[in-house]
């Protein structure tokens, strides 16, 4: 056998990417499916279209010239997480639209359960937020008595995107999600490693829709015949984010990365041990395999590249994101300017929702170029301030930070994280790490990898970024952290 097949059912498209023995890309084929936005801050997919745009790029990748299908050796599956789609088991047609993590339509119910909210913590490492599926799933019951009815006698399935696609991939044989994806529920005991009768009865949630939690590294069925053309195993499933985080071998507790989109998401190994965060970061499930289960500690950044955008569409000091690090280059330092980034509020460890943005420190001699020298460093700073909490949360020292992302192509802004946390940052060849990690666990799985050791022998860098200038760094921390208490009072 010469190949693993990923699926990566992103938010915005669905991808399918061969990889090799190697990690080595062979064949990749992506489809954007719509969103639809029915009201303010509600957000669906149609899962049909989701499963239309998946297939179409799983038939593609498997008739790519150079690959014989017959030499690949199973399937992984990673997905965006939390996205909420409930269907019958009987037709397969959904009931609703998919109601996705973006959507904030279920607010008011986690206010109604706010006395409950420190249980909903303990049992799922989560808080108690409307990002999270439960109250997804307990919206569209309530939406509609027929269909809380049909789920009251079990003819109803709940799944995430994996759930859904797996069910799909087998003609409904498999009704199954893995740990990680659970685990973003807001229903799965993550201590206990099961889902929670308290929590479905507070969410008024029948335990008959659910489906079978598995690790993230086995053999939990296969795709058919009929639907697929190829009879494969499945034996790998993770959500996006821990799927990145196994993609970069972040295997040991303490090993983290960061992923450099329009937000930042960070997510830190924390061994078998769950920990309970001091600043609101999540605690949640990294993988499950071989009966060991590894937990981590994930917090994001709101804005990050999308700070980028801002210079690029409002300020229209660049024409592209690229443009901004020969802009940045243009000055030797940032000349005095700390950017806050509140664009949207300040999320961890500040937790602000009111802050707004702010460029400090102007003087007559302020350049564009500081601008977006400044804009890099807030980027920096505000993965910063998660990872330094993160290590005090764990109690771990890391020794490198493994980054991904559309951002990460900067070098002047790798290297200024680098100087700013005084550690390696190691990007590594592929951009495809999600890929990746569900290729490994569905690798593994099968025997195609032997275990980490070989994944760690084919893994390979594109560059590590050391830390260089410490004074400097120390003055851009210095402003930073004068500035920021000096906003966060000012709104009090
Ligand atoms: P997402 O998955 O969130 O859409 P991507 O990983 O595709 O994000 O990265 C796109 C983001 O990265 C955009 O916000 C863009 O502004 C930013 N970006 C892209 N290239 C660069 C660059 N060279 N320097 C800084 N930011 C960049």
């Amino acid at each position: 056998m010469k190949y693993i097949l990923a699926i990566d059912a992103g938010t915005t498209s669905s991808r399918a990417i061969i990889f090799d023995k190697n990690g080595q890309q062979k064949a990749i084929a992506q489809y954007e499916f719509p969103q639809h936005f029915p009201q303010e801050s509600w957000v669906e997919h149609n899962a049909n279209e989701i499963w239309e745009t998946q297939l179409k790029a799983v038939v593609e990748v498997l008739a790519s010239k150079d690959i014989n299908s017959s030499e690949i050796a199973a399937l992984g599956i990673t997905n965006q997480r939390e996205t909420t789609i409930l269907w019958d088991r009987k037709t397969g047609e959904p009931v609703h639209n998919a109601i996705v993590w973006q959507d904030r339509r279920t607010a008011s119910i986690c206010d109604d359960l706010r006395d409950h909210a420190p249980t909903f913590l303990n049992k799922t490492g989560l808080v108690l937020d409307a990002y999270f599926s439960g109250t997804k799933i307990k919206w569209i019951l309530d939406s509609d008595p027929a269909i809380r009815q049909r789920a009251e006698a079990g003819e109803l399935a709940f799944g995430t995107v994996d759930s859904w696609l797996i069910w799909k991939l087998t003609h409904g044989k498999v009704h199954t999600t893995d740990v990680t994806n659970a685990s973003r529920t807001l229903i799965y005991n993550i201590h206990d490693l099961c889902w929670d009768e308290e929590l479905l009865s507070l969410l008024n949630i029948p335990a008959s829709l659910l489906p079978k939690v598995v690790s993230s590294s086995e053999k939990v069925g296969e795709t058919t015949e009929e639907v697929l053309g190829i009879s494969l195993p499945i034996s790998g499933i993770a959500g996006d984010q821990q799927a990145a985080l196994f993609g970069q071998l972040c295997i040991e507790p303490g090993d983290v990365k960061n992923t450099y989109g329009t937000g930042c998401f960070c997510i830190m190994n924390t061994g078998e041990k769950a920990v309970t965060s001091n600043n609101k970061m999540l605690t949640t499930i990294g993988w499950q395999r071989n009966g060991k289960t590894i937990y981590a500690l994930e917090g994001s950044v709101f804005i990050a590249g999308a700070l980028i955008q801002w210079l690029r569409d409002q300020l229209q000091i660049i024409d592209s994101a690229p443009e901004v690090e020969a802009l940045a280059k243009t000055v030797e330092h940032n000349g005095g300017v700390t950017f806050i980034p509140a664009l949207s509020g300040l999320g961890a460890p500040y937790w602000d929702p009111e802050a707004t943005g702010a460029i400090m420190g102007i003087t007559r001699g302020t350049e564009k170029g500081h601008i977006a020298r400044a804009a890099l460093e807030a980027i920096a700073l505000r993965s910063r301030d998660i990872i330094i909490e993160m290590q005090k949360d764990a109690q771990v020292e890391f020794s490198a930070l493994k980054v991904d992302g559309g951002a990460t192509a900067n070098d002047l802004l790798m290297q200024i994280q680098a100087d700013l946390l005084q550690t390696q940052v190691v990007r590594p060849d592929t951009t495809e790490t999600t890929a990746l990690g569900a290729a490994f666990l569905a690798g593994l799985a099968v025997g195609f990898w032997k275990d980490e050791n070989e994944l760690k022998s084919i893994w390979k860098e594109n560059k590590t970024f050391s830390p260089q200038d410490n004074t400097h760094a120390e003055r851009i921390l210095y402003l930073w952290n004068k500035r920021i208490s000096k906003m966060l009072k000012g709104n009090e």
